[in-house]
């Protein structure tokens, strides 16, 4: 259907095979890294999945891999997007002299469900709606982060709280990179602002890579302290804070889960059977707390034909709709591949801001009245 054949696809796939798997040593189509090449005019995509932990050794591949896919003949324009086969599970250094950890004894993390008592709601705080999902990758945060600001722009007064420990991104993605939020009086952090969104990322108060050594309990209250931000005001209320969970459902997600009061989850799923997966397995953990699920996004839903606009569904198609059916939920979005996406995330301006009537922003316009 959307592969090419012949002599371009040949050439396209030997220009790839130029940029090595850092792993193996070999080249990237040796290594069977391409999965799903697509070429549709001057376009062209592929996935680099690799394994969770990998992610942040894969980000200069899936770099240089762009850069050679648009440099093959024939090509203007090439998308490559690094995807994690599954939820990162970091194994922290022990300490020496350190006690075994009780969670690396082969716990279910949901055997102790249940939301806690103390679970914590910010005071001027109307509604805390979570975006989740059950592996990286699949753009949870670019979701969290133009939900935020669509919301706003419909009206809306908006938090957005970066809870992803593994890899916060809202300070790059608002374009709040170099700033540093300040404390007020009573030693309480006040959010930053930006396209009328206030904003608090664990980025701010932690080392970029840090988290990758945290456990349940720091994470939990590292983010206690971020919820218990200055959101909103008396007199000025947030009707939402939207918080960005980091992806997976292992123990420090449940902990997260139950300790923060969430009234809704929107959980996010590209349309490969593996992330669908993952996504039912988040599904499951919010259902086991009792947070309502309030739908499912499809991100990287289709590859716009650039002639025609028509859908062409690289990574699968219906799977996400499916998931949402079984779960009796609605699917809030079906969100195109748009490399204006990344770079408005690189570029520190949401889409919905960027290009608002692009067929990708209407989706997240979309998404947002169907939250509301
Ligand atoms: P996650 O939070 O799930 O790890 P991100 O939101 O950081 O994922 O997205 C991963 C990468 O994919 C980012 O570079 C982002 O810009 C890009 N991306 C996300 N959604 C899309 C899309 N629909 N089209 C093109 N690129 C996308």
């Amino acid at each position: 259907m959307n592969d090419p054949t012949g002599p371009q696809r040949a050439d396209i796939l030997t220009t790839l095979d130029q940029v090595r798997d850092p792993k193996s040593g070999q080249g990237l189509v040796a290594a069977g890294l391409v999965r799903g090449l697509v070429v549709r005019g001057d376009r062209a995509a592929f996935m680099l999945e690799v394994a969770a932990a990998d992610i942040g050794l894969y980000a200069p591949v899936r770099e240089a891999a762009e850069r050679a896919l648009a440099a093959a003949p024939g090509i203007g324009s090439a998308q490559v997007v690094l995807t994690a086969e599954g939820p990162p599970a970091p194994t922290p250094p022990q300490p020496r002299g350190a006690q075994p950890r009780r969670a690396q004894v082969a716990e279910d993390p949901q055997a102790r469900l249940g939301n806690m008592p103390d679970a914590e709601r910010p005071p001027h705080v109307r509604k805390v709606i979570a975006v989740a999902s059950g592996k990286g990758g699949v753009g949870k945060s670019t979701v969290a982060v133009n939900l935020a600001v669509a919301l706003s722009g419909l009206g809306h007064r908006v938090g957005l709280l970066d809870a992803d420990i593994y890899g916060p991104s809202a300070p790059q993605m608002l374009g709040l990179n170099d700033q540093e939020p300040t404390f007020d009086a009573d030693k309480k952090l006040n959010p930053l602002e930006a396209f009328g969104v206030q904003v608090m990322s664990v980025g701010f108060i932690v080392e970029p890579g840090a988290a990758n050594i945290w456990r349940g309990p720091m994470a939990t209250s590292a983010l206690r302290t971020l919820m218990g931000s200055n959101w909103g005001a008396a007199d000025a209320p947030l009707d939402a804070l939207i918080v960005d969970l980091p992806p997976g459902t292992g123990d420090i997600q449940l902990t997260l889960v139950q300790r923060l009061k969430i009234d809704g989850v929107i959980i996010v799923s590209t349309p490969q059977e593996l992330a669908l997966i993952d996504a039912r397995r988040a599904a499951t953990m919010f259902q086991k707390v009792g947070t309502p699920i309030l739908g499912v996004v499809e991100n990287m839903a289709f590859f716009p034909d650039p002639a025609t606009g028509a859908r062409i569904p690289i990574f699968g198609e219906g799977g996400a709709k499916a998931e949402a059916a079984r779960l009796g939920v609605p699917l809030l979005a079906e969100v195109p591949i748009d490399p204006a996406l990344r770079q408005g995330g690189d570029e520190g301006r949401p889409l919905v801001i960027a290009a608002p009537m692009s067929p990708a922003a209407q989706a997240f316009f979309g998404m947002a009245q169907g939250v509301v």
